[in-house]
């Protein structure tokens, strides 16, 4: 079982790539937690992070590589953050083939734009303990923390004409590992506006 989740700003990957992962009980690897966790070992990566530097399509992969390895992969694993390029898309291909596995599906999340510039521009955080809300877990009272009665204030760091770029600039990037896995017949899209745990059944090959 080896599911690929993708997705442009706001369409909940993380939150889908948790339930499915726990589901079906296989390992969420999610490619940026794993450099921040090798990071801690390893300097020459952890300096890379610090500078905010590109990790190259090998060397993530190679560690990729290595973490799939690990005994809690061997049903499987669900991956978010990853192929973020082409180049990446073709790598998976060849370690999985080295190891002899394949990818069960790949699911693209996809939301309407308006959804997605509400999801981030309308997203709220607690002054006082720093907890955070939107539109899709908005708190009881309008404007007031749940935990500590606090003040929420929107908290984004985009405009809409940035979040508008980044929305481009996915779709843009995406277009051809998208492509490739469709070609496979392996690329199925998945409406993400609603219910996450709907991601379960749409996994079910
Ligand atoms: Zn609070």
């Amino acid at each position: 079982m080896i599911y690929i989740l993708t997705g442009g700003p706001a369409t909940g990957k993380g939150t889908r790539a948790n339930i499915l992962a726990e589901a079906l009980n296989i390992p969420h690897i999610a490619t940026g937690d794993m450099l921040r966790k090798v990071a801690l070992k390893n300097a020459e990566i952890r300096e890379k992070l610090q500078k905010g530097e590109l990790i190259s399509d090998d060397v993530i992969t190679h560690l990729l590589e290595e973490r799939i390895k690990e005994d809690d992969c061997k049903n499987g694993f669900v991956l978010d953050g990853y192929p973020r390029t082409y180049r990446q898309a073709e790598l998976l291909d060849e370690i999985l083939q080295k190891q002899g596995r394949k990818i069960t599906k790949v699911m693209e999340l996809v939301i309407p734009d308006e959804l997605a510039f509400r999801r981030i521009l309308e997203r709220k955080k607690c002054g006082y303990c720093g907890a955070m809300y939107g539109i899709d877990f908005p708190p009881k009272v309008e404007d007031v923390c749940d935990k500590c009665g606090g003040h929420l204030t929107v908290r984004t760091d985009d405009t809409k004409e940035t979040l508008a770029k980044r929305i481009e600039t996915y779709r843009k990037n995406s277009r051809k590992i998208l492509d490739f896995y469709k070609e496979k017949g392996l690329l199925l899209t998945v409406d993400a506006s609603s219910n996450p745990e709907s991601v379960v059944e749409d996994a079910k090959v």
